[in-house]
């Protein structure tokens, strides 16, 4: 085929998705918390909102001979916000653009809006939904996985670590692990957020509930001032966590900094953040020695800029998983098998469990391991079935 026989994109379309749920995201409201006419819950351990369903954002991208590429970003909260930008200045932009220049789209997308400040957030979000879809795009005109596309593939399936416990109580939470335990899962984090009974308490009955063997995390969900973190994570520490999460405020770099050079155990950060731009200063300062990229965040393009250069800081990726229905997910599990520095991957099972009946894909998560999709692209379709929880776009 020669190059400008290539076909080029046609289209952009982006649907939001809500699923609801039973449980809320990470577990039971606490006395006090209460969903609210937009369907909103804001947790009162961390003083943020969530959605009372599994809200998503879906990119379609439709090529000139017909072929679809399917992305997803970051919807959680306001996904009108994200719908706008793709729909108004992001998806016409890009129209007869080559999806062979899926990184090019991407640096030309960010430059767009970037001398007005927007180099974060929802429209960084919404970049990385379009280059998603450009990538299982790309993959699929060529008849390849897009994990041989990132520089090779190391693996096809990646350990995980069980990411969440949401029960009420923190016996019913050990009891939770436990039977992940017995399916042959040996990773565990839990939620600060919602740790009633207290966060030193949670990991010491998890520890002893679980054994010496298994690896414990701590998610901290921004709550504590630097030398509070310290505080706290000297009181962890006899438990043996295999990494202590977000201790201190998204903003507080130099915060950051000061508890990973005063404490042993190694500091996970970065699920907020979207782009080498925002990694580059806490890499500077050694502010963690994991990385957590979320790939709703990110985009293929970003993420893997990210995950190279923690690479070359000699800190390990773990990635992060959010609320979706799965593409992203996929998209994240192609990157992390082609890093060099990619231990393990959050497994956020009471989202990705009950969602995979509204995807078609052969990825699934069993017995601590997380196996690739097959097939060209991300190797991941909607199902018709979600197509029942599409939610109007509000103008
Ligand atoms: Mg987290």
């Amino acid at each position: 085929m020669t190059q400008s026989s290539f076909p080029a994109v046609r289209s952009v379309e982006s649907f939001i998705i809500s699923i609801p749920r039973e449980t809320p995201y990470l577990g039971p409201l606490a006395p006090g918390e209460r969903i609210n006419e937009r369907g909103y819950l804001i947790r009162h351990g961390n003083r943020s909102i969530y959605p009372n369903s599994d809200m998503s954002v879906l990119v379609k991208v439709t090529a000139d001979d017909g072929t679809v590429g399917w992305g997803e970003t970051y919807g959680i909260v306001a996904p009108n916000a994200v719908t706008s930008i793709i729909d108004d200045v992001l998806g016409p932009v890009i129209v007869g653009r080559d999806p062979r220049d899926v990184v090019v789209i991407q640096e030309d997308l960010y430059d767009l809006m970037r001398v007005r400040g927007f180099f974060g957030g929802y429209y960084v979000d919404s970049i990385a939904g379009v280059d998603i879809a450009l990538w299982d795009l790309f993959g699929k005109l060529l008849g390849q996985p897009v994990v041989k596309l990132l520089g090779g593939q190391r693996s096809a399936a990646l350990p995980v670590y069980v990411s969440g416990l949401p029960r009420a109580t923190l016996e019913q939470r050990v009891q939770l692990a436990r039977e992940f335990q017995a399916l042959g899962f040996d990773a565990f984090k839990y939620a600060a957020a919602v740790s009633q009974e207290g966060i030193v308490n949670e990991m010491r009955a998890l520890r002893e509930g679980l054994g010496p063997d298994v690896k414990l995390m701590v998610d901290l969900h921004w709550k504590f001032t630097a030398q509070e973190a310290i505080q706290l994570i000297d009181q962890l520490a006899p438990f043996r966590p295999y990494f202590v999460e977000a201790p201190c405020q998204p903003e507080d770099i130099e915060g950051q900094a000061h508890v990973g050079a005063a404490t042993k155990v190694p500091l996970a950060l970065g699920e907020e953040w979207r782009t080498v731009f925002e990694v580059r200063p806490r890499m500077e300062r050694r502010a963690m020695s994991i990385i957590q990229p979320e790939m709703g965040h990110t985009g293929i393009s970003q993420f893997m800029q990210i995950a190279r250069m923690a690479n070359a800081f000699h800190v390990k990726v773990i990635p992060h998983a959010s609320i979706g229905i799965g593409i992203f997910q996929a998209a994240s599990l192609h990157a992390a098998a082609a890093l060099p520095n990619c231990p393990m991957h959050e497994y956020q099972h009471s989202v990705f469990d009950r969602n995979l009946q509204f995807v078609t894909t052969s990825m699934r998560c069993e017995a601590g391991v997380f196996h690739l999709p097959q097939g060209p692209g991300l190797g991941i379709e909607p199902h018709p079935s979600v197509w029942q929880y599409l939610r109007k776009k509000e103008a």
